[in-house]
């Protein structure tokens, strides 16, 4: 067993110890607890379960070591306390200028070195990608973070911005898209009091000389259902709070928020976090090059929703009548136009009003809406707002950041995507995000345990195959053609009447019952349907599903908004020839639902993940109450499961955990091979000749045959004992 190589004080110990007899000294070190902590990667662990590798996690996170090689993943587990060393630049540095940083302690720099040092040598492919995944609150936007810091680092620009003083550097516009869109796109939900309400794909862009250069944003997901809507205990997107706290007296009286004011969709301000600092958000603004006014003019509409949220109807006493307002809701109306550029009546209409064509002649009729219609419309304006925003943001954050694709020549991708999810109840929102994470592990599976499988096969390695679960099946089962779960969803949409569970239940039943991956409880009321996934089963609620795909917006919303005078409200919602005050056309619209749109941009990030590079952190949240020095097995143990970490470290252990390139390996030990002379030389050539290639194998490695020949020869040498090392 080749003995690893490692700089660091403490476990070079432990790898002089392994040499000698790996095996035996691996049951006694795991039989240790004091020594547990030293198995830096879970590969060293014999026999790998999730035993043995909870046991190691726990005792290297008892001592303070947060992350874990596993193969070709990092284990990222959450300290929940700040380690400042643990980020410094001094650190980044060490790993930067480091020989081989990956024999230093496992640590993203590691990764981020790695990445970066493969880009340089012009690996193939060139472009890399990090994938940080893990659950709620596990660390995966931290350590994006962390990486971002690190990239912004190392390879800094050196020419500053077409000599104009006024505008940032690149790096300081990147780091400064953080505070932004998490301020728009964060909340604080019951399981991470900074969680991101979207999945996050960054590509950092270098140029010839490997410096940042540019970099581009995709976004997944907004959950924009909070604008309007949070669960208990939860709260709206973090930049409610920070207009509400952080506005100036001459502000707030612009935007019309007198400290003190309750607003419904605000729920529990008193909590004050560090992401409520609107100075932070507001500084990161400017710094992107979004001019003040702009900035106060985004804040206004926020307002305006805020008010909105506070509109509340009641049933009219005249059921042929639009609903009446409540009260003390109706400044509300007035405040909410104000903010919003709507004349008031035009606002009240398009809330309270429904507008159906019917008829050969395609006539316009006028409905008056119900009271729970009326607040369906209610949230939807505030949601399709914020939405639009959200979007007009990350496209200005993308336009400060952007370079020609000629300036260019690699780029570094860094998805921060949430992570499995199962809960009590599950919807469209659940069945997008694990249909993602199936995605994901496909690719994990596709690049890493097939591809080192195949290798140890072209190889001739004695291996015997252990059975990973492919997940092709479940994908098949929500994506698949003809059929498949999406496919009968939007099917559902097309069908333009009001969907029924549970006939939409029997009709899933029939076309896809021959999928061992689903199935359904029988025992609930709710109509639903199970999936099983690689990471567990779930249950899905299908009651609100088919409506959520669609997405609709009433076209009355669209057309008031179009009509605002407000500039920013203009941009988000142009008024094209299509639709120009058509709410005729609009009715017939084609629906582009949730699931298509979603499913597109995932196979669009798939296909740039495909053509990369790429490198695995797996974050880990060591308890749900986000505790710090708190370790709970089965928490930790679930997870491993999720993100596929225990198969994957089976195949790495199992295996070769040490792989020297050929070329190293004849430079290391050349001095084997010149000691058994020349006429021996040449017989390893002769044995050589029958190669993998002659026996019509891929050869794995791309060093030539030369160095392939001398590898054979000094490992020849050294098995018959004829050198004299
Ligand atoms: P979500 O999916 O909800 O967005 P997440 O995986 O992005 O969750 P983070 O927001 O990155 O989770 O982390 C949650 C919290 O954990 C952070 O706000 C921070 O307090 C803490 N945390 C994460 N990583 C670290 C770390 N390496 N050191 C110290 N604290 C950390
Ligand atoms: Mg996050």
């Amino acid at each position: 067993m080749p003995k690893q190589e490692n700089g660091q004080k403490g476990d070079s110990v432990i790898q002089n110890d392994l040499s000698e007899s790996f095996e035996e000294e691996v049951r006694a070190f795991l039989s240790d607890e004091e020594k547990l902590h030293l198995f830096d990667d879970l590969t060293k662990v014999n026999p790998v379960t999730t035993t043995t590798v909870l046991r190691c996690l726990q005792a290297r996170y008892r001592v303070n070591l947060f992350y874990t090689n596993a193969g070709c993943s990092l284990v990222a587990l959450n300290p929940f306390q700040p380690f400042s060393c643990l980020y410094s630049p001094e650190l980044m540095r060490e790993y930067h200028v480091a020989l081989r940083p990956q024999d230093l302690k496992p640590h993203i720099f590691a990764v981020a070195e790695q990445t970066y040092r493969n880009v340089q040598n012009q690996m193939d492919p060139v472009n890399q990608s990090i994938i940080v995944s893990g659950e709620s609150g596990a660390g995966k936007t931290w350590t994006s973070r962390c990486l971002m810091k690190f990239y912004a680092s190392v390879a800094a620009s050196v020419i500053s911005p077409k000599g104009n003083e006024t505008v940032e550097r690149i790096e300081r516009r990147v780091l400064d898209s953080n505070p932004v869109m998490e301020a728009f796109g964060n909340a604080c939900t019951l399981r991470n009091n900074n969680s991101s309400r979207f999945g996050k794909y960054i590509q950092l862009q270098l140029d010839r000389f490997h410096h940042l250069s540019s970099a581009s944003i995709q976004t997944f997901l907004l959950e924009k259902t909070r604008v309007a809507y949070q669960a208990p205990n939860e709260r709206n997107f973090h930049i409610f709070y920070q207009i509400t706290k952080g506005a100036t007296a001459e502000e707030r009286l612009e935007w019309n928020l007198p400290e003190g004011a309750e607003y419904r969709w605000l729920p529990n301000p008193e909590r004050n976090l560090d992401e409520d600092s609107f100075e932070v958000t507001r500084a990161a603004m400017c710094h992107l090059g979004i001019e003040r006014c702009t900035q106060s003019n985004v804040f206004k509409v926020l307002s305006g929703l805020l008010h909105l949220g506070n509109i509340q109807f009641s049933n009219p006493v005249d059921e042929s009548q639009p609903c009446d307002l409540e009260d003390k809701t109706k400044g509300f109306v007035k405040t909410t136009g104000d903010l919003l550029k709507i004349p008031v009546e035009e606002l009240l209409e398009s809330l309270r009003i429904r507008t159906i064509t019917a008829g050969k002649q395609q006539q316009v009729f006028k409905k008056p809406c119900s009271r729970a219609e009326c607040e369906t419309r209610r949230d939807c304006l505030a949601k399709v707002i914020y939405a639009r925003l959200f979007e007009w943001l990350v496209l200005v954050i993308n336009e400060s950041i952007y370079a020609d694709p000629s300036v260019w020549t690699s780029f570094i991708g860094l998805l921060d995507v949430y992570g499995f999810e199962a809960f009590p109840e599950n919807n469209l929102e659940q069945l997008c995000i694990n249909y993602a994470n199936e995605k994901l592990q496909q690719h994990f599976v596709a690049h890493y345990l097939k591809a080192q499988q195949e290798e140890y096969a072209a190889e001739g390695l004695q291996w015997s195959f252990i059975n990973y679960q492919d997940n092709q099946n479940c994908l098949d089962l929500l994506e698949g053609n003809p059929l498949s779960i999406f496919s009968l969803l939007n099917e559902e949409c097309r069908l333009n009447r009001p969907s029924n569970p549970a006939l939409f239940q029997a009709r899933i039943e029939k076309a896809l019952s021959s999928n061992q991956c689903l199935s359904g409880d029988r025992f609930s009321k709710k109509p639903n349907f199970i999936i099983s996934h690689y990471a567990g089963k779930v249950c899905y609620q299908l009651a609100a599903m088919v409506e959520k795909n669609k997405d609709a917006v009433p076209p009355e919303l669209v057309h008031v908004l179009q009509n605002s005078k407000d500039s920013l409200l203009q941009k988000l919602f142009p008024v094209t020839e299509n639709n120009q005050n058509n709410i005729k056309t609009q009715n017939r619209a084609p629906v582009v639902t949730v699931v298509s749109k979603f499913k597109s941009s995932l196979e669009h990030l798939m296909q740039i993940l495909n053509r990369t590079t790429p490198h695995y952190i797996r974050c880990i949240k060591p308890n749900a109450d986000c505790k710090a020095r708190t370790f709970k097995r089965e928490e930790v143990l679930s997870q491993l499961q999720a993100c596929g970490i225990v198969e994957a470290i089976t195949i790495s252990a199992a295996g070769f955990p040490v792989r020297i390139p050929f070329q190293r390996f004849t430079e290391r030990y050349e001095i084997l091979r010149k000691s058994c002379g020349p006429s021996k030389r040449r017989v390893c050539d002769k044995s050589n000749s029958h190669t993998a290639e002659e026996k019509g194998e891929t050869p794995v490695m791309d060093e030539d045959k030369a160095s392939r020949s001398a590898v054979l020869e000094i490992l020849q040498n050294v098995v018959m004992g004829q050198t004299t090392a």
